[in-house]
């Protein structure tokens, strides 16, 4: 199956490569309907080994040894090691693994393979197939390379990587084999997290001990854990290949440096929604095809709201599982579409004037019964439960509104956030009205009165359903309340969901374990839990309901309430990432056992570290495009004028048009080589040694003379003869088909 698929893919990737990705459409037609019958229940998982695998694979005792360890995250017993490995291996190899790797998550953002084969030389001259407990549990990559923010010194490169057996192995599949990819946790030898996964799975232990002991103090019955649901919603850009070949800008930065706007962008916002082109298409079925067999829950898809925008969206599952999915479906979206003469752009902002990309982390608490606490329910006691975990979201939100706006900071995203359609840079909360007017009703009550008939007093037993999607209504909002959990729209299209959500679920766990204390308190001073949730629910809401706004996000009339109401708004990332390692912050983190303090100032220096090469690299890649690309070729037409203007004085040819558009681009020039002129100073000088210097130097200065490049370049490519324009324009590539 896999064999022919991939031919049929082949096949129609090179005749469109032929023809200039331009025709393809009969061969799309045809693929459309080779896939239209393939049954996503005879595929799924296929190449993961899941725990059912597992279980088919291992005897009764073993199972039940690593049960316990992936359900309830007992320590594993060493011995079954071996066995495991075994087994594995067997279901790799009868399935064409040639080789395993250790797969992780690095501090970089996107995920690391060392391969290894499953065959090893021996002493004789022969081989043997190798892959021992040991090599299943730990292996040790050499980490030099990777980011570690000081956490280790070169001398000590050492960094080892230990098998996550909460996520289940699988295959990665290529053209001529596949690769056992085993999710591991990154770590230095002095034991430093240096990866996103193991402060992720620190934090979901810290939500689930919280949430257990909320839930026993509401009188709950108590579940075996709670875990924190994440579905990320992502969206991406595709140009054709071609374009892509020629734009240094999108090969070195993921991103357009210059580019005229285009004549016709999402104006007519004939987009969204719209149908989705053939071969866009048959790349998405092939996308969500691989998706599948890797056990990636992928469900929805359509246009999004700018020209050769997509959107993909998966099943919401266990935080942990969520985002190792992120990382491959990343991967997947790349790698699919060099095969249909596509690339994937999955840049924050690829072209400027349109909307840039985010992606929309839906989370969630719930039971491992898969009882959502942010549901509100049909009873009196769920209602009060899901009060009390709501407002503990509202709390946590506004205590750590520095948290969650540094956990999405970054160059790229800066693109994105508080421009004209992307949600702001304040964090605030939309919550519906329906359930405003409950807490507002809440602490009108009067204090100490009984809660009578009804729900704390509420005067209905049951909350009125809400409508789900209620927060689809205001697209504005960074965070939103939709219907039974939480959307963080605020995360860039690049970035690994792990830091955003682990930063959500341990600001969620402050705010529980705070209000648990409260309630206890309070019936410790001898009041009924009724009277004690309500009155700590009144408390928790008057102090932070300031973060809550269903307004217009966008507009200069939140920014000027918002610092009214003593919110945040910091504008860029690098305010943003000097909050990070705040006395508030490694506090909150050390008291969860998430990241101690040499973990955040290594992510701390990390970020900042990141933020200044990615600004440097954009910086030198647009020196470099307007001196040798564009500076040339406007040089070649302006001489191709100034020989016309010539000509035509001599047979005294009146061509005063002509002249004056020759002199408008003269001084588009001027104006060009004053801007590059700043900009190769700036980005020859360095700002200082630390990596701090450095951010704010490309910050200050080589972001303000880009712009200034760019605005005199993009004047020049409208006046440009299109022949001597070296760049493809946006209007070519933006509208993919
Ligand atoms: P739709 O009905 O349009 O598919 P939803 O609003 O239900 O969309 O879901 C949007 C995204 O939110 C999906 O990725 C979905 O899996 C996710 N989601 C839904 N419920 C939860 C939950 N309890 N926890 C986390 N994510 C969720
Ligand atoms: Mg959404």
């Amino acid at each position: 199956m896999l064999q022919s698929h991939n031919l049929d893919v082949l096949t129609a990737a090179k005749s469109w490569r032929v023809n200039g990705g331009r025709s393809y459409s009969s061969l799309a037609v045809d693929r459309t309907e080779i896939r239209s019958n393939k049954d996503i229940s005879s595929i799924f998982a296929v190449d993961v080994f899941s725990l059912d695998t597992m279980r088919e694979h291992l005897s009764k005792s073993v199972w039940k040894s690593l049960a316990a360890t992936i359900e309830r995250g007992e320590t594993l017993n060493p011995q079954i090691a071996d066995i495991v490995a075994l087994a594995m291996k067997e279901w790799a190899t009868e399935r064409g693994a040639t080789h395993y790797t250790h797969w992780f998550q690095p501090l970089t953002g996107s995920t690391a393979e060392k391969h290894e084969s499953f065959v090893a030389p021996n002493a004789d001259g022969g081989a043997i197939a190798e892959f021992s407990g040991k090599d299943l549990i730990q292996s040790e990559p050499d980490a030099s390379s990777f980011p570690s923010g000081g956490l280790r010194s070169t001398f000590e490169a050492r960094g080892y990587t230990a098998w996550d057996p909460t996520s289940p192995a699988f295959l990665m599949r290529h053209e001529n084999g596949a690769t056992l990819c085993i999710p591991t946790a990154f770590a230095s030898w002095t034991g430093d997290a240096l990866d996103h996964k193991t402060p992720l799975l620190r934090s979901v232990e810290a939500l689930n001990k919280e949430a257990k002991r909320a839930l026993s103090l509401l009188g709950s019955v108590a579940p075996n854990s709670v875990i924190a649901t994440v579905g990320a919603e992502q969206e991406y850009f595709l140009i054709d290949e071609e374009f892509f070949f020629r734009r240094p800008d999108l090969m070195m930065c993921g991103r357009t440096l210059f580019g005229a706007k285009p004549p016709r962008g999402q104006e007519l916002e004939d987009h969204y929604f719209g149908s989705i082109p053939e071969r866009v298409l048959s790349y998405m079925t092939d996308v969500e095809e691989r998706l599948h067999r890797l056990g990636v829950p992928v469900k929805t898809r359509h246009n999004e709201v700018a020209p050769g925008q997509f959107e993909i969206a998966p099943i919401f599952e266990h935080c942990n599982a969520a985002a190792d999915h992120q990382q491959i479906l990343m991967q997947t979206l790349q790698n699919t579409a060099r095969k249909y003469g596509l690339v994937c752009l999955l840049h924050e902002k690829p072209f400027a004037g349109v909307n840039g990309s985010g992606k929309h982390v839906n989370w969630s608490i719930s039971t491992d019964s898969g009882v959502n606490l942010l549901e509100p329910g049909d009873t009196p006691h769920s209602n009060m439960q899901f009060l009390f975990f709501c407002a503990a979201v509202i709390k946590a939100v506004d205590k750590h509104q520095d948290l969650l706006r540094a956990s999405i900071a970054s160059a790229a995203n800066d693109h994105r956030l508080g421009a004209n359609e992307a949600p702001p840079a304040i964090i605030s909360i939309f919550l519906d009205e329906q359930l405003v007017d409950i807490y507002e009703r809440l602490m009108r009550g009067a204090d100490g009165e009984s809660p009578g008939g009804g729900l704390l007093g509420l005067g209905s037993p049951v909350l009125p359903h809400l409508p789900r999607h209620a927060g689809d209504r205001n697209r504005t909002s960074p965070f939103a309340f939709t219907g039974n959990k939480f959307e963080f729209r605020a995360v860039g299209s690049s970035q690994s969901i792990s830091f955003p959500v682990t930063v959500l679920n341990i600001i969620a766990t402050d705010a529980i374990k705070e209000m648990t204390d409260m309630i206890e308190a309070r019936l410790v001073g001898g009041q009924a839990i009724e009277i004690a949730l309500r009155e700590t629910l009144k408390e928790v809401y008057a102090k932070h309901k300031r973060i809550i706004f269903n307004g217009d996000g966008y507009s200069d009339e939140w920014r000027e309430e918002a610092e009214r109401r003593g919110l945040l708004n910091t504008r860029t990332a690098l305010e943003a990432l000097e909050l990070l390692p705040s006395d508030k912050n490694i506090e909150l983190f050390q008291k969860f056992g998430t990241l101690s303090h040499r973990e955040l100032e290594a992510r701390y220096e990390i970020y900042v570290e990141q933020y200044f090469k990615t600004v440097n690299i954009e910086g030198e890649t647009t020196e470099w495009i307007a001196q040798t690309m564009l500076l040339p070729e406007v040089a070649a037409y302006l001489g191709e004028l100034a020989a016309t203007l010539g000509n035509l004085a001599a047979v005294k040819i009146a061509a005063s048009a002509l002249g004056r558009i020759a002199g408008e681009i003269a001084s588009s020039v001027e104006r060009l080589g004053i801007a590059l002129e700043k900009l190769r100073i700036a980005n020859a000088e360095l700002g200082g040694e630390t990596a701090h210097e450095k951010a704010n130097h490309v910050r200050n200065s080589v972001i303000p003379a880009m712009a200034e490049t760019r605005i005199a370049a993009d004047a020049l490519e409208r006046l440009t003869a299109d022949k001597h324009w070296p760049l493809p324009a946006y209007r070519e590539m933006m509208f993919v088909k």
